[in-house]
This record gives structure tokens, C-alpha cells and sequence, in this order.
């Protein structure tokens, strides 16, 4: 898919270009570029279906004790980008959904003014209610009416609250969170927890994801 990119506005006083098809940024210093900041080949990973068509939706972050990087299957497929309608769901949205669910979030459906797409908070903004909010789709800043939260997912499937269970596990090499949206699952190494030890030190497991993946936006 080629760059689509658009003048969106000043982000700090500064000229920004906006790629929509990519939901990047396409400039650098208030310098346009030719193509926006996106690595084309993560979005050939991607699915078009219907909301009726899926049966299971995974999002793993395989090992956070040694880095960020997390996974998306959908229908047994893993892919990085998933279009419903018109709604196109990132790797990132997942988490962010993770991240408000794990808070008790309640998250409200905010459409941009500037282009009617349904917007979705990811890493601190997911357990932080802010206003305004930065639009993915189009790449501009729109106020709402109070601070709050949101996530397109929940606009498609209903999403429960988590419950987890309360007890503690040990981490020693892995450290593996496992959110099967459609089953309502969370699980840590296989378990269902809400508290994770590592190097003798407690946390629950809602402070260290808050924290470990809060720059994840
Ligand atoms: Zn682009
Ligand atoms: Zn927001
Ligand atoms: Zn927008």
C-alpha cells in the first residue's frame, strides 16, 4: 500500500505530515518526507475479514524480561495488521486494550471530528485518561468533553472485564503474557496470576505491565 500523506498542523510548533494509510508520521523536523516513517513490510502481514468470520484473537508479548515485541494471531494466522469495516486495529491497540482492561479502565467510544474514525488509547494513555486525544487515523490533536480513555476494539466485541486469580508466580527466565480476547483470558507462563515475583521482588502484575510498557504508544 502506497504513503497517503497529508499536512496535519503544528505538533510543538512544529510542521507535521501525516501518513493515513500507514498511521505515521511522514515528516522530520517540519520537513516533509516521501514516504512516511512506516516499515511497508509489517503491513503485508495483515488481514481483511469480517467481524462474523473470526473465531479467536491471541495477543502475546512472547518474553517482556528480555524485550517488547508481541504478537498478534487472528483466526490461527499471525498478522500485524487487522481491517474490520473500516476500523484498522494495530498490534499496539491490543495492548493498549490489555493495559485498560488489567486497570478496570472504563473505555469510552471517542470519534474524531476530523475524520469519524473511533480512536484508541495505547501504553500509559491506556490506564491514564487524558484530553486531547492524537487521532491514529488522521494524525490530529481533538478535545472531548472530559479526560477519558478509549479503544476501537470495544466498539466491535464486547470486552469483559479481566478477572484473574489471586495468587503469586515465580518468573525466572520467561516471562510470558498471553490475552485471548474472545475467551477473556489472561495468562502469565500458562497461569492465570495477578502477581508475578522476580529476583525476590513482588509486583502486581497490572504496576509492572503499567510500567514496562508504558512508552508503548
Ligand atoms: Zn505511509
Ligand atoms: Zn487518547
Ligand atoms: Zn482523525
Amino acid at each position: 500500500m502506497e504513503c497517503n500523506i497529508n499536512y496535519v498542523g503544528k505538533w510543538n510548533k512544529e510542521d507535521v505530515y501525516y501518513c493515513i494509510n500507514h498511521h505515521k508520521k511522514a515528516s522530520i523536523n517540519g520537513k516533509k518526507l516521501d514516504e512516511c516513517i512506516c516499515n511497508k513490510k509489517d503491513y503485508e502481514k495483515c488481514l481483511t475479514i469480517n467481524k462474523e468470520d473470526i473465531y479467536s484473537i491471541k495477543f502475546t508479548y512472547p518474553n517482556l524480561l528480555t524485550n517488547l515485541k508481541s504478537t498478534l494471531e487472528v483466526n490461527d494466522k499471525e498478522i500485524n495488521i487487522l481491517y474490520i469495516g473500516k476500523s484498522m486495529l494495530e498490534k499496539r491497540d491490543f495492548g493498549g486494550l490489555l493495559l485498560s482492561k488489567l486497570n478496570n479502565i472504563n473505555l469510552e467510544v471517542e470519534v474524531c471530528p476530523y475524520c469519524n474514525n473511533v480512536h484508541s488509547d495505547d501504553g500509559k494513555f491506556a490506564y491514564k485518561p487524558h484530553n486531547p486525544h492524537l487521532c491514529a487515523y488522521c494524525g490530529k490533536l481533538f478535545k472531548v468533553d472530559h479526560p477519558n480513555v478509549g479503544n476501537e476494539i470495544t466498539t466491535i466485541f464486547n470486552i469483559p472485564d479481566l478477572k484473574l486469580d489471586n495468587q503469586c508466580i515465580e518468573i525466572k527466565s520467561k516471562l510470558k503474557i498471553e490475552y485471548d480476547i474472545l475467551k477473556n483470558s489472561l495468562l502469565v507462563n500458562n497461569i492465570c496470576c495477578n502477581k508475578i515475583r522476580i529476583n525476590n521482588e513482588e509486583y502486581y502484575l497490572k504496576d509492572y505491565l503499567n510500567e514496562k510498557l508504558y512508552n508503548e504508544f
